[in-house]
């Protein structure tokens, strides 16, 4: 297959750079560049897009990202000894790699950014969570991002997209459906990955939404969902006692029963039952 740049492949800025994967960083890498051009494609036209990156590493995914023609991409790095490395990518397209070095968990990004933005990201999976439920709550919506493709353990992504029913249903498919259109794109499996992890991988394609499937108030809504699911055994009635006096008549009146469990309950449940107990009480 052609290759997509013109800069000399993985193995050899690995091992130029010393770059022998860390664990505790979630290294895993992906040195196939056809393979990482065809996540950056899943992420559509980037060409009138800022990208923001979290993780770039040795660079695979970023230089299929400026292959595929993104605009720019910002792309931040814990790992220090990553970043001469991205220095020659940054060289090789001139004014289009801002490589920032730190934690993104630190980071307030978006102000880097020109918009339409879209994250797209190989997370390192210790931080890969936490980075997505702090884009799926922001302060207002729509959010500084238009899309959000990222690979995941494949655990977490069917998480994401889990429909009410089953053991994977829970906090993340609720926050990510209440206002965006979430699929599994992509599964890769360990070997797609040098070292390669113990579990299989997906990327998942995440659109949000001009505004939310149902009105609720994003807090209470998350306050419900956590206890909701923070005690998914139990029925309704109890999960939710501390939230509102009279908790059963305000389970009815959201057209729900008490007895019901959280994985029961459809995103629209969950809206409903959000703004009854805002005005309960
Ligand atoms: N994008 C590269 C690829 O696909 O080959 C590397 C992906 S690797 C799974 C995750 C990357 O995230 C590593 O380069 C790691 O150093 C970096 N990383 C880990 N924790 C981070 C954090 N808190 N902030 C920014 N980068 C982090």
């Amino acid at each position: 297959m052609a290759a997509i740049d013109a800069l000399p492949p993985l193995r050899e800025v690995i091992a130029r750079h010393g770059l022998a994967a860390r664990k505790a960083l979630g290294q895993n890498f992906l040195l196939d560049l056809n393979l990482t051009a065809k996540i950056a494609r899943l992420a559509g036209d980037l060409s009138a897009c800022d990208v923001l990156e979290i993780g770039p590493g040795p660079g695979g995914l970023t230089r299929g990202l400026l292959a595929e023609g993104a605009r720019r991409v910002v792309a931040v790095e814990k790992d220090p000894r990553c970043l001469p490395a991205l220095a020659e990518i940054a060289a090789a397209y001139p004014g289009r790699l801002e490589v920032i070095g730190g934690d993104a968990l630190d980071l307030d990004l978006a102000d880097s950014l020109r918009p339409p933005v879209r994250v797209v990201a190989n997370l390192p999976y210790n931080v890969g969570t936490e980075l997505l439920v702090r884009w799926l709550t922001p302060p207002g919506w729509p959010p500084f991002w238009q899309s959000l493709t990222l690979m995941f353990q494949r655990e977490v992504a069917e998480r994401i997209v889990a429909q009410p029913g089953g053991k994977a249903y829970g906090r993340l498919a609720v926050l990510a459906q209440w206002r965006c259109a979430a699929r599994i794109a992509m599964t890769l499996p360990p070997e797609a990955f040098t070292p390669p992890p113990k579990v299989s991988s997906a990327v998942v394609q995440i659109v949000a939404l001009p505004a939310p499937r149902f009105p609720a108030d994003p807090q209470v809504l998350s306050r419900v969902v956590a206890a909701a699911f923070g005690q998914r055994r139990k029925m309704l009635r109890a999960s939710l006692r501390g939230l509102a006096p009279g908790i059963e008549e305000v389970i009815r009146a959201a057209g729900l029963a008490p007895t019901a469990r959280a994985e029961e309950i459809p995103v629209e449940g969950f809206c409903a039952l959000a703004r009854r107990i805002a005005t309960a009480g």
